[in-house]
């Protein structure tokens, strides 16, 4: 399963473009004397935050359950609406959330139980696909080869999520550098 750096880059880049770019910046409004790239900070974060949000049920020993399934999103969903009193913003916070389930469906998991609770509440199966694009995250840093596998599974991230990310970021300056 992916790291919190994948998984933040796949939210951020799935919430700004499902958002809007345009949007965005129009609903933060940025004053003049604020840089393009600090508008782009502003918009991004909470997208990257959800998309690694999931992942807090490691504190609780459920790793891969409740939090990482369908009724989690339109939990997600419901509160996003409530919070930011918009469709547009709450769907977009829904799949930056719901990325991360993606992402953990694609990855190769290899601690039990194996795949995520994707389904629940309505079937409580664990799901995983063959393809194993992500390499499993080690948190058994006595192992030896530790950093080195965690290094390559990041850059596998990176190069495969990191273009969409970039482009999202990207659109996001362009954006606000032309209202300024
Ligand atoms: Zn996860």
């Amino acid at each position: 399963m992916p790291s919190p750096l994948g998984h933040a880059l796949a939210g951020l880049a799935v919430g700004v473009l499902a958002a809007g770019p345009r949007a965005l910046v129009r609903a933060l409004d940025p004053p003049a004397a604020r840089r393009p790239i600090d508008t782009a900070l502003l918009a991004l974060l909470p997208f990257a935050a959800l998309g690694a949000l999931p992942d807090i049920d490691l504190l609780f020993g459920v790793h891969s359950m409740y939090t990482h399934s369908v009724g989690a999103v339109l939990i997600v969903l419901a509160v996003a609406r409530v919070v930011t009193g918009g469709w547009r913003w709450a769907l977009a916070a829904a799949l930056a959330y719901a990325s991360h389930i993606l992402l953990d469906w694609l990855g190769h998991d290899t601690t039990a139980p194996i795949g995520v609770m994707a389904l629940w509440p309505f079937t409580p199966g664990f799901y995983q696909s063959d393809l194993h694009l992500f390499l499993p995250i080690s948190r058994r840093y006595w192992v030896q080869g530790f950093l080195a596998h965690n290094l390559t599974a990041v850059a596998r991230e990176v190069l495969v999520i990191g273009p969409l990310a970039f482009f999202a970021y990207w659109r996001l300056t362009h954006v606000a550098g032309k209202r300024m």
